[in-house]
């Protein structure tokens, strides 16, 4: 499908908003995954096109629901059921950083300086507590309970 004929569809169903999910599988996820050779956008390992595996191709919000992200082709990219499921309510920046895909691209300059220091093996532990400190607003410095 061209640019030009995805546009006039989507002005037929009234915004992306409103494209259905079936069609949205195959108008927006499928170019998604070609034009990334179907490589997950964050992990680049190989995705499979047919669902229900944790390396079939979903379609990612680049910036969550969570935190006024919209359904929106602008606002997606085709990354693997396992990805997907990790990155949960984190950005695409931070969460393709402990990836390693971003490189810190367009990241504050306290979480790249906090990123630099992670060796790759502990990336994934790190990315649950980082998305976690980035999710809450800073504990109190006496507040700290330990677990
Ligand atoms: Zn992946």
């Amino acid at each position: 499908m061209t640019e030009d004929g995805m546009s006039a569809l989507i002005k037929e169903w009234g915004g992306e908003e409103h494209i259905p999910t079936r069609l949205k599988r195959q108008f927006v996820r499928r170019p998604l995954c070609e034009a990334q050779g179907w490589l997950c956008f964050y992990c680049r390992l190989p995705m499979e096109a047919s669902g229900g595996s944790s390396v079939a191709a979903t379609l990612d919000h680049v910036k969550p629901v969570s935190r006024g992200g919209k359904n929106s082709r602008r606002n997606y990219v085709a990354a693997c059921g396992r990805c997907n499921q990790d990155k949960g309510d984190m950005s695409a920046e931070v969460f393709g950083s402990l990836r390693g895909n971003y490189e810190g691209r367009g990241l504050p300059k306290s979480v790249r300086d906090k990123l630099k220091n992670i060796p790759p093996s502990e990336r994934r532990r790190r990315a649950n507590q980082l998305a976690a400190e980035l999710r809450a607003p800073a504990p109190k410095p006496d507040a700290q309970g330990g677990r």
